[in-house]
């Protein structure tokens, strides 16, 4: 991905570093970022993040993730359908790295994203998918689309097993147990009425 052309707030830049673009106010102050990590299958994912003691400028981090993650979807939605491929969870990270396995759904008509399902299958308490929300809160504030996190089932039978869940953005919503049917048809619908 290049640099896309982005409206910047007086006094701040950014600057290539590797896979990451770290925001700048006046040059050297760094406020945050936006990490870019490629997909095992060659498709790129956006993780913004906030510098230490930087609470103040969520906004604008959030302001110029937005745009990058525009730019990209535009991009991903221009290709052809046989080249688009469904993000994936990483599986080639540390040991000792954990990754939570993210499912973007794209429209099946225009190829932009419809929703993200991020699986959290150890998280197995209200209070733990709060605390999870809160980690996740920046990548939340800057989506386009809805994401729910899905945790631990109640049971092991899948055919009555409930999940927790709590969506997170467009707003955040409170943690309930849910079966994935429901969840599915949310999903469909939400394809049905996109474009
Ligand atoms: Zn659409």
């Amino acid at each position: 991905m290049n640099p896309p052309q982005l409206q910047f707030p007086p006094g701040i830049s950014l600057e290539r570093q590797g896979q990451t673009y770290v925001i700048f106010r006046n040059k050297r102050e760094e406020i945050g970022g936006v990490a870019l990590t490629e997909t095992p299958l060659g498709d790129t994912q956006l993780r913004p993040y906030l510098a230490a003691g930087k609470e103040s400028d969520k906004t604008t981090v959030a302001f110029i993730a937005q745009q990058m993650s525009d730019v990209l979807l535009m991009h991903q939605a221009q290709k052809p359908a046989h080249l688009r491929r469904e993000p994936y969870p990483p599986n080639n990270l540390p040991e000792g790295v954990k990754a939570f396995e993210n499912k973007l759904l794209p429209c099946s008509r225009c190829g932009q994203f419809v929703a993200k399902l991020i699986f959290a299958e150890e998280v197995s308490s209200a209070v733990a998918m709060e605390d999870l929300a809160k980690k996740l809160e920046l990548e939340a504030f800057v989506s386009a689309y809805p994401i729910w996190i899905i945790g631990a089932p109640d049971s092991e039978n899948d055919d009555i097993a409930k999940h927790l869940t709590l969506q997170i953005a467009p707003i955040k919503g409170a943690v309930y147990w849910e079966h994935p049917d429901k969840m599915n048809q949310r999903l469909i619908e939400l394809d049905d009425h996109h474009c």
